[in-house]
Formats: structure tokens, C-alpha cells, sequence
């Protein structure tokens, strides 16, 4: 099997053929490296490339499957790790120059268990500064493009990890979504992304941005990709408090349960949005459509917060990554600043070490926890988090899953918002909730965009499930992919 042929094959197929032996690990793994490393100098995707450690792991697994050894359910898949988590001895910077330098003594939970899967890692994956955007232009690193148009964003924060997977150079990766930032570059990249239910996947290991929102997921090439993903990283970790000792269903086989019946639910109010493009306003009704062919009943909901959610996601991730930040310092962690006294230590360290956006936020959330205005402005915000939270579960009385885009426009233009943060806040519209109330949601292709003014563009429709319905997600989600094919499409071949 040539390089090309290999490479056009989903993550669970090529567990199966390593498994049997008709392809051996080392061939797969050198069929993605040779891709990334093509890729690099058009997508830059990879914060760093481990090749050798990469081909090393795949002649073990090899060598184990010739031993007659049973292998892993991700048997030589390649796999790339957004670099905010940690891993044993290779350089995780979390896109920050204060982290540029840092050996993380320790795995996460994530590394872990993808390798006890005998997936094999290919590299780490590029992002924005500490999981701060929602276009990889947040970084003193180069800037990802994306594989459908090199001058267009990827998405971010996950950009890197979903660049990566778009252009071949992993067959799946894993992003942390904290507001959105799996399922946004999964939408802009045409790619399936998943977030999990909060605490269904481990945070051990995951470098912390806002702690009560984050979650680590997969982003795959399609529905069932992500869910053998989501069985291999989901479970409860005795080393995060917060993971969930729930058991952890058959995800793949969830994905043929029959959803003749099911009931999801749209807020009409939330697609009058001012930003909304028409092409992702078609592009969802078609979307609502195929749900409706395929015997989903679609219902009418109200959220009735949604427009708080933006507000209220903002004041509250500004506020923990103020706190979780705290830890830089030049003394523990990473990169120091040359400095005469401690005062200019910290000072300089912190001043040279982050960039703008993470300043910002560091600054707007110790602004929001300050005693004088901690009622008014923090406080506030957790009592909209209760509000938005409460209508999520009142909305999931009437239906299954809640449908919306990912994302109210495609991929925009590199430099194109990188100056206006509240412009790149507002895009973060229909994701925020689902972190506000700790709720699965996945994004799925959902068509493109074929204006005259720009490339065609993949477009992203997402589904919002109750508390641990990941299966329920998984099987709209599946339904929706039996009947379309826009997760078949593939970016066009690009300078690589
Ligand atoms: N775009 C959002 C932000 O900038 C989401 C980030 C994320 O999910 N990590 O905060």
C-alpha cells in the first residue's frame, strides 16, 4: 500500500489492517510523517515534529503484533496532541514563549492511555498562546493556516490540531475545548470535533486555562473516529478530582442506534443574529433537513440566555486563567527573565513571557475578582451560569439534542480580526454554552461556503447534548454523516 493510499484511510480502519498485520505500524507512521513534514511549510500545524520517538513506537507495536500480542484498539494510528498537554520529556510550550523551553516531567492522562491504545504520537500540535483565541494568531510561534485556504485561519485554539488532521499529517489529534475551541477549527476544517461532557475525559496533565470549563476531546475525519477516541480517553482518573466515576458506554456501537423518533431542538431566536452568514444559515436548514429525513422530529426551544452567554463566559474564563496563570512566575516554571531584583524577576518574566491577549486577560480577571467589584462582576457571572445552565436543562426536557451552527461564520481571513478581540469574542456565540453548563456538543461538516468572494470553505453544524448523551450526539451525528458527504471531502493539494 502506497503512502497516499494509507493516508486516505480513517483512523479505525487503519487500527484494523495493523492489527492483521496487512500493513505494519512503521509504514503508517512514515506515511503521516513524510505528510506533516510536507505540510509544515505551507500549515505549520506541528509545534514540533517527534519522528523518531514516532517510528521507534510503531516497530515496538510491530514487533509486539508479530509476538501474537493482542493490540490496541488505536493500533498504529497516528495521533497528534494540541501542546498544552503535557508530555514525559518533550518540549510543551502551550504556545507561549514562557513555556518555550519546558521538559514536563510527567505524561497527561491523555499521552497515557492513547499509548496504552498503541496509538502513535507524531508530534505536538500548534495553538494560541494557552488556548486563548479562536484563530492561532495568538501566538509568538508561526501562524497556522488552513488546508483549504492557506490564507484563511483554522480556527483556534485548537488550530494546530485541526490543520494537522485536514492536511493528512495525523489521522486524528486531540484539541481542549474551554468556549469552543475543539469545535470551531473542527468546523473551519471540516472536521468532526467533539466535547465531552465536563468531566468525562481526565484534565490531569492538561495545562490548566480556566479550570471549570475546560475538557480535552478528539478531532477526526469523521463520526465513528471520534468515538473510538472518546472510549479510549474517557473514565475516571483518580488524579482529577473533577473526572466523573460514571461508566463509560460502547461509543462506536452507539453510533447505529436508530434515531427514527428523536427529538432536537432549535432556538429560532438564536439564528437572528446579526453576524450570522446567510451560506451558514442555508447550510444549517439543509443540515436540519437531512435530521428531518432521516426521522429526527425537529422541535422549537428557547434558550432564553443565549445572549448572555458571551458576557458571562469571558468575565468567568478571564477570572480562572488569572488565577491558574498566577503560576508563571520565572521561578518554578519555564522561561526567566534576565532581572537585577525579584520584583523586576516577576515583573520582567511575566511582562516579556506572555502576549497581548493572555496579558489582557490576566489584567481583566483580577480586574472582575477585585473585592470592590467581585459581587457585581464575578458573582454575577456565576448566577448567569446557573440561569443558562437551568435553561439547557429545561430545553433538554423537550428534546434530545439542541442543533445550531458551530460557528456563525466560516474560516475568515488571516489579520482579518486579529486587531478587534471583541470581534473574535462575538464568534464564539453558539459554543460558550455548552462549556457554561458543562454539556457534550459536537460540530460535524455541514456543507460550504460557496460565495464568489472567497474559497470554498467547510462550514460546521453542531449538536448539544444532556449531561453524559454523548451516545445520543454520537448517533444524530452518525445519522447525519450516513447522508451526506461533506465529510468525505478533502482540502485541495496545496503548495505541499
Ligand atoms: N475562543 C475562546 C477563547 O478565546 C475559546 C477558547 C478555548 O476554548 N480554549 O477563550
Amino acid at each position: 500500500m502506497d503512502h497516499h493510499a494509507i493516508r486516505s484511510l480513517r483512523a479505525r480502519e487503519l487500527a484494523v489492517l495493523v492489527q492483521r498485520g496487512s500493513v505494519t505500524a512503521e509504514r503508517v507512521a512514515a506515511a503521516f510523517v513524510e505528510r506533516a513534514e510536507q505540510t509544515q511549510t505551507s500549515c505549520a500545524a506541528f509545534q514540533q515534529l517527534t519522528a523518531e520517538s514516532a517510528l521507534a513506537a510503531a516497530r515496538e507495536i510491530d514487533q509486539r503484533r508479530r509476538a501474537g500480542q493482542p493490540l490496541g484498539p488505536l493500533a498504529g494510528v497516528p495521533v497528534g496532541l494540541k501542546d498544552n498537554f503535557v508530555t514525559r520529556n518533550i518540549t510543551t510550550t502551550c504556545g507561549s514563549r514562557i513555556l518555550s523551553d519546558w521538559l514536563p516531567p510527567y505524561d497527561s492522562t491523555h499521552a497515557l492511555r492513547l499509548r496504552q491504545a498503541d496509538a502513535v504520537m507524531i508530534g505536538k500540535l500548534a495553538m494560541d498562546e494557552f488556548a486563548m483565541g479562536s484563530s492561532n494568531e495568538n501566538t509568538p510561534f508561526a501562524a497556522v493556516r488552513n488546508p483549504w485556504a492557506l490564507d484563511h485561519v483554522p480556527g483556534g485554539s485548537s488550530g494546530g490540531s485541526a490543520a494537522a488532521v485536514a492536511a493528512r499529517g495525523c489521522a486524528l489529534s486531540l484539541g481542549s475545548d474551554t468556549g469552543g475551541s475543539i469545535r470551531q477549527p473542527a468546523s473551519f476544517c471540516g472536521l468532526v470535533g467533539l466535547k465531552p461532557t465536563y468531566g468525562r475525559v481526565s484534565r490531569r496533565g492538561m495545562i490548566a486555562f480556566a479550570s471549570s470549563l475546560d475538557q480535552a476531546g478528539p478531532m477526526t475525519q469523521d463520526v465513528r473516529d471520534a468515538a473510538i477516541a472518546l472510549g479510549v480517553l474517557a473514565g475516571r482518573d483518580p488524579d482529577d478530582a473533577t473526572s466523573l466515576d460514571a461508566e463509560v458506554p460502547d461509543y462506536v456501537a452507539a453510533c447505529d442506534r436508530r434515531v427514527v423518533g428523536k427529538k432536537v431542538g432549535i432556538d429560532r431566536a438564536t439564528l437572528d443574529h446579526d453576524g450570522l452568514d446567510p451560506e451558514v444559515r442555508r447550510a444549517f436548514e439543509a443540515s436540519i433537513d437531512v435530521l428531518r429525513g432521516r426521522g429526527v422530529e425537529i422541535v422549537e426551544v428557547t434558550l432564553p440566555h443565549l445572549d448572555l452567554g458571551i458576557p458571562t463566559y469571558y468575565a468567568l474564563c478571564m477570572a480562572e486563567s488569572a488565577s491558574n496563570l498566577a503560576r508563571y512566575d520565572g521561578v518554578r516554571y519555564g522561561w526567566r527573565a534576565e532581572a537585577d531584583t525579584l520584583a523586576q524577576l516577576y515583573d520582567q518574566t511575566r511582562a516579556l513571557g506572555f502576549g497581548a491577549e493572555v496579558k489582557r486577560r490576566i489584567m481583566l480577571g483580577n480586574f472582575v475578582l477585585r473585592a470592590a467589584q467581585y459581587r457585581e462582576y464575578y458573582g454575577q457571572a456565576l448566577r448567569v451560569r446557573q440561569l443558562i445552565t437551568r435553561g439547557y436543562e429545561q430545553a433538554f426536557a423537550r428534546c434530545d439534542a439542541i442543533a445550531s451552527p458551530t460557528s456563525p461564520v466560516p474560516a475568515f481571513r488571516l489579520g482579518e480580526r486579529a486587531r478587534d478581540p471583541v470581534s473574535m469574542y462575538l464568534a464564539d456565540i453558539y459554543t460558550v454554552g455548552a462549556n457554561l453548563a458543562g454539556l457534550p456538543a459536537i460540530s460535524i461538516p455541514g456543507g460550504f461556503s460557496l460565495a464568489r468572494d472567497r474559497p470554498p470553505l467547510p462550514i460546521g453544524f453542531q449538536l448539544v447534548g444532556a449531561r453524559l448523551e454523548e451516545p445520543t450526539l454520537l448517533a444524530i451525528a452518525a445519522a447525519h454523516e450516513a447522508d451526506t458527504t461533506w465529510h468525505l471531502q478533502s482540502p485541495p493539494k496545496g503548495p505541499a
